[in-house]
């Protein structure tokens, strides 16, 4: 196996399947049983989830809200889905502590980043939620956040396309994926790969990122073994 710790970041979108809101349920199974497969072959898993699918903070802000109030509500809507994923998981038999960043000691742990590095050392999957605790973030610089703070050896992007582009593919044709990809490059050509905080936080700290099709079954257990799925970014 080429990772001993993995940090994956699945986007709340990503939980959608073909609904155009909400959790699909056979689609986060689906991602539970890949999830199983790595865990099983004896890598550490921590995962980060989003919450679009049911509401984002700045569309909120568009329509009237006050952004910081709308931020918040986004940060709970990760909670749901990470009690969706963690439910997934337990009901085929991986282990899992879901931990939040704003706490709710009725349903998950307090963020604690020592007993999280514990957990997963003891095998379990860990799902952190709320992103980051703080109005103002997304999802995906929690998700670099967490994986430096862990000192995860990866950060892996599961979205719905199989990797980072020259052009976004679904406007542009002659678009071609790119198989590795330095920062540089990303900043230079104006590459969207994640949001320009979290993307400098994995440069910063030498974390590399890779951004793959997680919907494609058993995706996530080549990338874990060192296969070349989607796009790196190192
Ligand atoms: N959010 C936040 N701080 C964080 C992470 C998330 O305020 O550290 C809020 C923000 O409003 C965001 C929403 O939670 O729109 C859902 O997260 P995100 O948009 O990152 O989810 P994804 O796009 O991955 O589904």
């Amino acid at each position: 196996m080429k990772y001993d710790r993995i940090l994956l970041k699945l986007s709340g979108e990503s939980l959608m399947g073909e609904r155009q809101y909400g959790i699909d349920n056979n689609r986060v199974l689906q991602y539970a049983h890949d999830i199983k497969s790595v865990v099983d072959a004896g890598i550490q898993v921590a995962i980060v989830v989003g919450g679009g699918n049911i509401f984002r903070g700045l569309s909120a802000e568009k329509s009237g809200m006050e952004r910081a109030q709308a931020d918040y509500m986004g940060m709970l809507a990760t909670v749901i889905n990470c009690m969706a994923l963690q439910s997934a998981l337990e009901g085929i038999g991986v282990d899992t502590r879901l931990q939040s960043a704003i706490k709710m000691e009725q349903i998950c742990e307090p963020y604690i980043r020592r007993r999280a590095m514990a957990h997963l050392e003891s095998g379990k999957v860990v799902i952190f939620g709320a992103g980051t605790g703080n109005p103002y973030f997304t999802t995906d610089t929690a998700a670099s956040l967490r994986a430096i703070e862990i000192k995860a050896d990866v950060v892996l992007k599961g979205t719905r396309v199989d990797g980072i582009y020259t052009a976004d593919p679904e406007k542009d044709p002659s678009a071609t994926r790119y198989d590795e990809v330095t920062f540089q490059e990303v900043y230079a050509k104006g590459l969207n790969v994640m949001d320009m905080t979290a993307f400098t936080l994995c440069q910063e700290n030498n974390l590399p990122i890779i951004v793959f099709d997680m919907n494609r079954e058993g995706n996530f257990m080549k990338i874990a073994q060192g296969e070349p799925v989607g796009t790196i970014v190192k």
